[in-house]
């Protein structure tokens, strides 16, 4: 944490993290889902938020394109916006964290040194970095919100892959390969990873 303003003071609440854990049964998490548009992201991040969700799990999605309708509505896609977007996307993602809950955030993120001041707001081991990944002509072949074809026309400036670049993590903590696995093995190798031992009911509506 930067140093305080001298007129601020970090205001303790009176319920520790441990007895959040306790009343939740979970630790409070951060699962930073990065990649580029159409790896896969919003699809397996929603589709694990439905698989803890059934579990038992107190979890929350946060989704870059719905964070970009409302707290980042001002924000374009200049390297400062996506850092600033990125950067306020964590701190949500930590006050959720902190709360207990299990956050899952999607974001493209393209920058590494913006995921890792994601990683630094909460204590080690509870940022868990996934990596969607899928190489850039499957991304663009799939094109579920039109984005590719829309930025080869030159309607989207700054399009990451295209015309702004994006940085592959070096050492995630989970890689999902989404041209090679299907939806339901890539949400098993989440739970594995997140759930070592704990339940697993993936079809559990
Ligand atoms: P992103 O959020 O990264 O932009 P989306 O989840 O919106 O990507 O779109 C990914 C597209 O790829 C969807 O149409 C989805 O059905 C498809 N897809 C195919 N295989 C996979 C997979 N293994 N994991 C995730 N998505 C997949």
């Amino acid at each position: 944490m930067s140093a305080l303003p001298p007129n601020l003071f970090w205001n303790r609440s009176s319920i520790t993290p441990a007895a959040r854990r306790l009343r939740y049964g979970q630790e409070g998490r951060i699962v930073w889902f990065t990649g580029l548009s159409g790896s896969g992201k919003s699809t397996l991040a929603t589709e694990l938020e439905r698989c803890l969700f059934a579990c038992g799990r107190h979890v929350y999605l946060l989704d870059g394109d719905n964070l970009r309708q409302g707290l980042c509505s001002d924000l374009g896609f200049s390297t400062a916006d996506r850092s600033e977007n990125i950067r306020r996307a964590a701190e949500v993602a930590r006050l959720f964290a902190d709360a207990g809950f299990i956050c899952i955030a999607a974001f493209i993120s393209p920058l590494r040194a913006d995921r890792d001041r994601a990683r630094s707001l909460v204590p080690p081991g509870r940022f868990v970095e996934v990596h969607v990944h899928a190489p850039i002509e499957v991304c663009r072949q799939r094109d579920p919100k039109g984005l590719y074809a829309r930025a080869d026309r030159g309607e989207l400036k700054e399009f990451t892959g295209v015309s702004s670049p994006y940085e592959p993590p070096l050492s995630p903590e989970v890689a999902l390969h989404t041209h090679r696995d299907d939806v339901e093995t890539c949400v098993n190798q989440l739970l594995h990873h997140l759930e070592p031992s704990g339940p697993r009911t993936l079809n559990a509506s």
